[in-house]
């Protein structure tokens, strides 16, 4: 066990999530002190101790430190601690001392500034320690999202998302919420008829806008009948002015529940970009996280949708599945070439609590191989032609790394930079589906801060969310545009 204690409040969540990248495995307990003298006290599972003074600092301390200060502190005793961390594991975080989940939105702020390359390259290694090659990814990143938002109009526009929460079955690493479509078959039109109500009168609330971006995700929206995936691609058309739209996705998601007839009816619509996602191109890692296909239907489910027309085609992939090396992934990458994806998600292995894996006390390993298996994705996605274009860190991301989204030229998944960026009111209909609405002018809330966004969340219980559909759009209709 790892024992912090910090003097100040203000210092806990960093450093907790620091000693946490360094040491994924190892219980962390954190205690608050306002009256020790150090203002952070570590102590280790050996028996060895670290601790970060004022005046190691050189801050003078002061009874009543001001926001300013307090900052300063805070970063600085991150820093210390994260150095000494570094020297006793030989080696540091390829995001230094960053824990938040969008490094990207810190360069764009950056950029929006007005602040250089090289004052933003130099901020990010000397300041936040990040290494050299995450602070040139992120901020090659950035400035392509950049790009790609300039054609948008942020403010004023928006992008709808629509949840179907079934899967062919559920993987042990998932935390989504989606259930397996065996059990709901039966009550599918229940909840269709439910979210076509919501679509309904969210187009309604939208009337006169068109969206830049429809993304239908979940869960696995090829779950679906023909007959049901024709309704709902029906209604969204029906209910909204998609004629300006810049991209309209389909995550079909998994290869088992995709066919011809599921195919033939969204090209019918105006979709332009899906997934056919494997994760892994290894058999047994299939077998072991519980995705009931096989590597074939993978490729078979890949060439069907080129044969049919659909020349914008995602794939995902994670690294870090139990027991896989960097040896099958470099497999894996090569049968994943031979099929030329238009786009490539990259994915760390992210376990949670809401997992089956995380329920059975698995945690993300810090892996040596990682680091390989990443390495190895990028310059794959390079050969294809292919350039980083998003990326998000998760928290319990195995060995502290990112996912990363690559894409050809004008085939990136504009939707993805948005729910990462916040740059777009998105209304989100189905269960489990969370509407995030930016507000024209920030409001105060009663704890005095500050906040731009409204997040109203829909509920995740299938069941809850027929039964209190109603609620489910009152709640948006109090913020949209108002
Ligand atoms: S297919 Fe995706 S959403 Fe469905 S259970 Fe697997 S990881 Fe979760």
């Amino acid at each position: 066990m790892i024992r912090i204690e910090s003097k100040r409040n203000k210092f806990t969540y960093n450093i907790y999530h620091i000693v946490k990248a360094f040491y994924p495995g190892e219980e962390v307990e954190q205690n608050v002190d306002g009256e020790q003298e150090p203002l952070v006290a570590l102590y280790m599972p050996d028996g060895s101790s670290f601790y970060v003074r004022s005046e190691e600092i050189g801050i003078p301390p002061c009874e009543k430190p001001d926001e300013e200060q307090l900052q300063k502190e805070k970063w600085e005793v991150t820093r210390r601690v994260y150095r000494y961390l570094a020297e006793v594991n030989k080696g540091g975080l390829a995001w230094g001392i960053l824990t938040g989940v969008r490094p990207t939105k810190l360069i764009m702020q950056k950029l929006e500034a007005g602040e250089s390359r090289e004052e933003i390259l130099r901020s990010f290694q000397e300041d936040d320690l990040v290494s050299p090659e995450k602070a040139q990814l992120s901020y090659e990143i950035a400035c392509r999202e950049h790009e790609l938002l300039s054609r948008l109009d942020c403010a004023e526009g928006f992008s709808l998302y629509v949840g179907i929460p079934f899967c062919p079955s559920v993987c042990s690493y998932c935390s989504f919420s989606s259930s397996p479509i065996d059990v709901w078959r039966d009550r599918v039109d229940g909840y269709l008829d439910a979210l076509v109500k919501e679509l309904r009168a969210l187009g309604k609330m939208a009337e006169g806008r068109k969206p830049d971006t429809v993304y239908i995700g979940g869960g696995t929206p090829t779950t679906l009948e023909p007959e049901q995936l024709d309704r709902l691609l029906g209604i969204i058309t029906e209910c909204f002015d998609i004629s300006q739209a810049l991209e309209f996705t389909i995550e079909a998601g998994r290869p088992d529940s995709i066919t011809e007839e599921k195919l033939c009816v969204i090209r019918k619509y105006p979709v332009t970009r899906i997934s056919v996602n494997p994760q892994t191109m290894q058999q047994r890692t299939l077998d072991l996280v519980g995705r009931h296909h096989t590597v074939e239907d993978v490729e078979k489910a890949f060439h069907m949708a080129r044969r049919l027309g659909f020349d914008n085609i995602n794939m995902d992939l994670i690294a870090g599945l139990p027991g896989e090396t960097a040896e099958d992934m470099r497999d894996t990458l090569a049968k994943v070439e031979a099929l030329h994806p238009d786009s490539l998600t990259v994915h760390a292995l992210a376990i949670k609590r809401a997992a089956k894996f995380g329920q059975e006390g698995r945690t993300a390993q810090l892996h040596s191989e990682i680091s390989q298996m990443v390495e190895d994705a990028s310059q794959s996605a390079r050969r294809m032609g292919m350039a980083p274009y998003y990326l998000y860190r998760q928290k319990n991301i195995a060995g502290n790394f990112e996912n990363v989204g690559y894409a050809e030229v004008d085939k990136a998944g504009i939707y993805n930079i948005l729910i990462m960026e916040e740059k777009q009111t998105i209304l989100a209909a189905g269960a489990g589906a969370s509407t995030k609405i930016l507000l024209q002018e920030p409001i105060r809330e009663e704890n005095g801060k500050e906040i731009g966004i409204i997040r109203i969340e829909n509920v995740k219980n299938i069941t809850e969310y027929i039964n209190r559909i109603d609620e489910m759009i009152e709640r948006k209709g109090e913020w949209l545009w108002r």
